[in-house]
């Protein structure tokens, strides 16, 4: 699971940075907004005495210039919120790209460990709730501080001593509001923690469901379920009581403040201190102070919520990332295919090798085929070709350069997988088969010519334009594995690694894709792990694998006359090929 690290909203100031420009036209209207507090508290200060006078025009003269400063104010809210949305928004934008890029360098151990469901919340609702605190902070709660300050400012300088009197309460108010801050962001942890377990057993139970209901197995999953959303409503009504808890108990302060000010200004006028004109205005000032104190209290719950979001986002970049490549990466040239194991040991726990002092050697163009029962270590050789995983002992060397001395993309590139089991992302064929790399329409039809499926794509409704569902579940099977072929040979790779489907096709697509895999092995090296009876007996050389260890090597008919362990494994392995 994802460990745990601190880190606050000042670490996202620094992607502020490059908005620079618009933050500052947002932040000059802020000014001019705050700034027409004090001319309001000094406008209210005359108006309200005289309202009692009788001079109407005077009266007038004052409501239409209130009325002046309030558009000028409304004008200065407007520019501040829409100028500073864009950059609030741009930089939770970029928090998600950092860590979406970051995700896709997890190690892949590390990667298979975590649930995409739970990974998926976070980078969509974590990262909405980072985005919307984030908008409140710049454009409300900072105005609203600042409009405290303003305003108390002013009556400092109207009564000092009585707000004086009022400040000594407002310890108190800060005391109770992070309390209930700490709380609130504790209890939101948790909430969250829980909707993401919940993501994590929908992406579960989504992917499963025909399973569950193959074995009518729906109660169970529906009580798990019930079982999950329950814990979720409790951890959610724990912080709705929370807030709830602390709306009445600031309230309350807030009022027993406003008649200790009342009670505490009759005392200044009777004592001669403070005149009508100054209690108006003073009164006015703590009206406009009651505005920015629930909105700064509201905010940080908020944002204390908004903090665990944060911190559950920032756990990605916590996750062991791929080996960085080495400083004096050798370049790659177009390479030959010559393959070489020197004496190459592997454990993922270094103390507990699954591969043990294998040498190999295939010369460019060789088909080596690797059989062996699983868990041999078959999939871990591949991982170690792509460069997912760097032995500990002994070199791998591809055309002489030993690939931990290579870039990891630039080795991927020369090395092509063709897994057992394909997918592909949701997108037309063109795409699916170009995967994201600089190549011509040309040459993905080339690609697909070599794999044995142009003549199938184009016999699709809108041809290499057809659009392929959500991996890829609008093909047949052996289509789907032409397409992966294609994707496979598209960069013209000098070393392909075959992992041949064990599911069984029908004759016909069997042979369709037959037909693709040989045409587009030519001229490669071939690394296949082994499922059919042809593939070894066209093998240049096989290689049985044991508990991570080469127990013989030569070609089918050697073996085969040699008999022992490969042909035990022959006759079990590719029984259904020897019946035929
Ligand atoms: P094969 O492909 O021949 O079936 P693998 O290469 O998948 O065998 O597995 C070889 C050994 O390595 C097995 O004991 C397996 O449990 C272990 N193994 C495979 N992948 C991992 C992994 N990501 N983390 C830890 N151990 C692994």
């Amino acid at each position: 699971m994802l460990s745990s690290s601190s880190a606050g909203f000042r670490r996202l100031l620094p992607l502020l940075r490059p908005h620079w420009r618009q933050l500052s036209w947002g932040i000059g209207c802020m000014i001019l907004y705050v700034g027409s507090f004090p001319l309001l508290i000094r406008l209210a200060g005359v108006l309200f005495p005289a309202l009692g006078s009788g001079d109407l025009r005077g009266v007038l003269r004052l409501i239409v210039l209130a009325i002046v400063i309030f558009a000028v104010q409304k004008l200065a809210q407007f520019g501040q919120d829409s100028l500073l949305a864009g950059p609030a928004l741009l930089v939770s934008q970029q928090l998600r790209s950092d860590l979406f890029r970051r995700l896709q360098s997890v190690e892949l151990g590390a990667l298979e460990k975590l649930s995409a469901g739970d990974l998926t919340y976070r980078l969509t609702e974590d990262a909405d709730r980072v985005s919307e605190v984030l908008y409140k902070t710049i454009h409300d709660t900072l105005p609203s501080v600042l409009q405290l300050l303003t305003v108390l400012g002013v009556m400092l300088w109207l009564d000092w001593k009585l707000t004086a009197a009022i400040l000594l309460l407002a310890p108190v108010i800060v005391w109770l509001v992070s309390l209930f801050g700490a709380r609130v962001m504790a209890a939101t942890e948790r909430s969250q923690q829980k909707v993401s377990e919940l993501a994590g057993l929908l992406g579960e139970a989504i992917e499963g469901l025909p399973l569950v209901r193959a074995f009518a197995a729906e109660p169970w999953l529906q009580s798990r379920f019930e079982a999950e959303i329950d814990q979720h409503r409790r951890a959610r009504h724990r912080t709705y009581s929370l807030v709830a808890l602390q709306h009445p108990v600031v309230g309350i302060i807030e009022v027993v403040g406003l008649f200790a000010v009342l009670a505490l200004g009759a005392a200044r006028i009777q004592s001669g201190d403070l005149n009508i004109a100054g209690l108006s205005s003073y009164l006015t000032g703590l009206v406009v102070l009651i505005d920015p104190i629930a909105h700064v209290t509201n905010n940080f719950n908020e944002f204390q919520q908004g903090q665990a979001s944060l911190r559950r986002l920032r756990q990605i970049e916590n996750e062991p990332q791929e080996p960085a490549d080495p400083q004096d990466a050798k370049s790659l040239g177009d390479l030959r295919g010559e393959l070489r194991f020197e004496a190459v040991s592997f454990g993922y726990d270094p103390a507990e090798p699954v591969l043990h002092q294998l040498d190999l050697q295939a010369r460019a163009g060789d088909v080596l085929a690797l059989v062996g029962p699983s868990g041999a270590g078959k999939s871990t050789l591949f991982s170690l070709l792509l460069r997912f995983n760097t032995c500990q002992r002994g070199r791998i060397l591809l055309d002489g350069l030993d690939l931990s001395e290579l870039r990891a993309r630039e080795l991927r590139r020369q090395v092509a997988l063709v897994p057992q089991r394909t997918t592909v992302f949701s997108g037309t064929v063109l795409e699916a088969i170009r995967f994201g790399r600089d190549a011509s329409d040309a040459d993905v039809i080339k690609a697909a010519q070599l794999a044995n499926a142009d003549e199938f794509i184009r016999a699709m409704p809108d041809g290499y334009q057809s659009l392929l569902e959500e991996r890829g579940s609008n093909v047949s099977g052996g289509q789907l594995q032409r397409i992966a072929i294609a994707r496979a040979v598209l960069g013209n790779p000098a070393l392909l690694l075959l992992d041949e489907a064990t599911s069984a096709l029908d004759a016909e697509a069997e042979a369709a894709v037959q037909l693709g895999l040989r045409q587009a092995m030519a001229g490669r090296t071939v690394l296949v792990i082994a499922h059919r009876l042809a593939t070894v007996q066209e093998a240049d050389q096989i290689v049985v694998l044991e508990q991570g260890a080469i127990v013989d090597r030569g070609t089918h008919d050697q073996l085969m006359r040699r008999g022992g362990r490969y042909r035990d494994l022959c006759e079990r392995q590719f029984i259904r090929d020897l019946q035929n």
